[in-house]
């Protein structure tokens, strides 16, 4: 099977049918960056700013990140990355910072609440990407926005931080798109407005299955019991996709479900076409998209969506399916 894989890699990402499918790898330290070339990947689509924080002994300094971000860069050679801003609290503590105790820390004061509320540690942290962007097409996204109230509030944030760059007469990035982690499902009812607002949407689906179900993504005896291939949950990733089409706002998946085959070939049956995933994915999903009919698929599914007779989850249908296309 790797022998396999590694076959895949230089022969492009296109379903049988002729349909492309981006496929971007995540990432969070430098060591990762070599996967760019050992998969043949596009890009970087999540690049997760807080485990340079994880590792570290101290909070990291503006200069620090910056160089950070800016040999991430140096190493994409050219492909895009996505970067997002921190999302530290909950269950990702620094052993640094003063530590807050919550009853539901998964709920609690995290990513972009923290950044909003006290917004030293985002300014820094946008000053060292953007400094680090110099002359480049930059991508920030911003994790576990709830409203588009938030994403606006942090966009006044990244603006200013930019027109500073500029009144220093800094080298400041060519342009700059602004994104957001679709992962708190409140911001599934605000879906118009947040893709005309939004430079680009990426779905969390590790949070935001999490948080559909009201279960725990670490503790076994509930997550097994939801399944991200139900009727439900499908049904909430299609009106993502649709309300992203609908304004023209580009849409990705950069959780774990669009790592594993099954689930992929279901997002690309919703209309998904551009992904993100751990390395390790890429061989398996890319062989299974080649080997893809997306018109049938895509028939199949929407019917399939269209009523349901209650059962936990299509997974078996869509198992019998995939041997079929
Ligand atoms: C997610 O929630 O799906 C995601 C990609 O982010 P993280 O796993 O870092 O929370
Ligand atoms: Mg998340």
């Amino acid at each position: 099977k790797q022998e396999q894989y590694r076959k895949l890699k230089t022969l492009p990402s296109v379903t049988k049918d002729g349909v492309e499918i981006t496929l971007q790898i995540n990432a969070g330290l430098l060591v990762d960056m070599p996967n760019l070339d050992e998969t043949a990947a596009a890009g970087i689509g999540l690049f997760r700013t807080e485990l340079q924080f994880m590792v570290a002994q101290h909070m990291p300094t503006t200069a620090e990140q910056q160089a950070l971000y800016g040999a991430v860069l140096k190493a994409a050679q050219g492909r895009p990355v996505t970067f997002r801003t921190l999302d530290i609290g909950g269950d990702k503590v620094l052993p640094y910072m003063e530590r807050v105790e919550e009853e539901n820390p998964a709920l609690g004061w995290r990513a972009i609440r923290i950044g909003l509320d006290k917004p030293r540690l985002l300014r820094a942290q946008l000053r060292a990407m953007l400094r680090a962007g110099a002359g480049i097409e930059m991508r920030i996204m911003l994790p576990m926005v709830a409203t588009v109230d938030e994403f606006l509030r942090a966009r006044f944030i990244v603006r200013r931080e930019l027109e500073m760059l500029e009144k220093q007469q800094r080298p400041a990035p060519t342009s700059l798109k602004l994104g957001v982690m679709v992962e708190v499902p409140s911001l599934l009812f605000e879906l118009p407005e947040i893709a005309r607002e939004a430079d680009f949407l990426s779905i969390g689906t590790n949070d935001l299955m999490q948080f559909l179900f009201a279960a725990d993504r670490e503790n076994r005896r509930v997550t097994d019991r939801f399944d991200p291939l139900s009727i439900g949950a499908l049904r909430a990733l299609r009106g993502i996709v649709e309300a992203a089409g609908e304004t023209g706002c580009p849409v990705t998946v950069c959780g774990e479900m669009g790592g594993r085959p099954l689930e992929t070939m279901a997002l690309i049956g919703l209309g998904y076409r551009g992904f993100s995933m751990s390395a390790a994915s890429i061989g398996p999903v890319k062989a299974m998209l080649r080997a893809l009919d997306i018109g049938k698929l895509r028939e199949r599914m929407d019917w399939m969506l269209a009523s349901s007779d209650g059962t936990a989850s299509l997974r078996p249908q869509l198992a019998a399916l995939a041997t079929e296309l």
